[in-house]
């Protein structure tokens, strides 16, 4: 008895002390790392229900990473990529998803495309067996790659049969959408979300300054090197890049992003490209389906692109010959790194 009401003091008094030492709710802080969807995430969020933010967007990748997954065979996508041709029900959030795959691939002239699955599959990059096909092997599969071999209607959704889809190259992005989504549900006032190379800040940190994201430095993958700092808030900044998962056969180097158009990892003189959008919920979708897309379209095409005008959305691109080309709407929030040795372009 007494050792029980002696635990229950302590109990109280811890509370009392936490409660006491965050009388300010904006101040109450929680982060978590998790590793979902085959990525080592960090969720951190302050406010009253930090923690049941967090959590709750641990739950969330989870459920997205059960549903998504190319290889789990009970996921959503598994059995679309196994219905031999059949429709099936997808659900309309999976429908919705892949919809938007299919506009983003009809805006990037197919630079994104989410029936590229077979062919990253030939490549290894699905069961981390690497190995390259020959000429032959990627032009059949080719045949099999393309919008017009997807079919979605309200809930479901019909893949001609060869055909497969891979949503790796925007699953992390829409992810990123729904914890936005969850923290301002629970009224989060300031956080970070990190998912592998996608980014999201919501408000400015603690101390009133705004969150500081390096983009990482491609030639030196396992260091904390940079190859600039962007000062911002309220923002996802996704990174797509050849040094993120690559295999090397003969002294070559062969990367997770392929060009739809040959069917070889994408050799377009880039070595990263991030894209930089508001949090609006969608964003998050959008620079990660544009990250993959730019990246295969290379520095003239992706500026192009960008030009257009088509979204609204600010870049850093890196390249092979060290230059980091910044388009004009970051150039008040991006640090330059003199010891990384590129050399930095603003463009408009
Ligand atoms: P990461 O998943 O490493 O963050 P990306 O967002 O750039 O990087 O997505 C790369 C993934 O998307 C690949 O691992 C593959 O599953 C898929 N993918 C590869 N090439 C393309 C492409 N051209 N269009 C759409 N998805 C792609
Ligand atoms: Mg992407």
């Amino acid at each position: 008895m007494k050792r029980i009401t002696a635990v229950l003091m302590a109990v109280l008094m811890i509370t009392g002390l936490t409660a006491c030492g965050e009388a300010d709710p904006d101040k109450a802080r929680e982060s978590i790392q998790v590793i979902a969807m085959d990525t080592p995430m960090v969720f951190t969020a302050y406010g009253e229900k930090s923690t049941h933010a967090v959590y709750m967007a641990e739950d969330e990748a989870r459920r997205l990473d059960a549903l998504l997954s190319r290889t789990d065979e009970n996921s959503v996508i598994y059995q679309l990529n196994h219905a031999d041709g059949l429709g099936i029900t997808v659900g309309e959030e999976v429908c919705g998803l892949i919809e938007a795959a299919e506009a983003y691939s009809q805006a990037t002239g197919g630079a994104f495309d989410i029936s590229i699955a077979p062919v990253v599959s030939a490549w290894g990059f699905t069961t981390d067996r690497y190995r390259v096909p020959d000429e032959a092997e990627l032009a059949e599969l080719l045949t099999h790659v393309g919008s017009e071999h997807i079919t979605t209607a309200e809930d479901a959704a019909a893949l001609d049969p060869g055909t497969q889809i891979d949503l790796g190259g925007i699953a992390k992005g829409y992810a990123s959408d729904r914890v936005v989504a969850i923290f301002r549900e629970n009224n989060v006032p300031r956080g970070k979300a990190e998912l592998g190379g996608n980014i999201l800040v919501m408000g400015d940190k603690p101390d009133g300054t705004p969150w500081r994201v390096g983009v990482q430095d491609p030639a030196k993958p396992d260091e904390e090197a940079y190859a600039a700092i962007l000062t911002l808030e309220d923002a996802f900044i996704v990174t797509s890049g050849s040094y993120q998962r690559y295999f090397e056969e003969n002294g070559k180097r062969y990367h997770h992003i392929i060009d739809p158009a040959t069917g070889h990892p994408a050799d377009s003189g880039l070595t990263s490209v991030t894209v930089v959008a508001d949090s609006a919920e969608g964003n998050g979708t959008m620079c990660d389906a544009l990250s993959t897309a730019l990246f295969v379209m290379g520095e003239e095409r992706a500026l192009d692109f960008w030009r257009s005008g088509t979204y609204d959305f600010e870049l850093v691109l890196v390249t092979e010959d060290g230059r980091v080309v910044v388009t004009d709407g970051l150039k008040d929030i991006l640090t330059e790194v003199e010891e990384s040795g590129y050399t930095y372009e603003i463009v408009s």
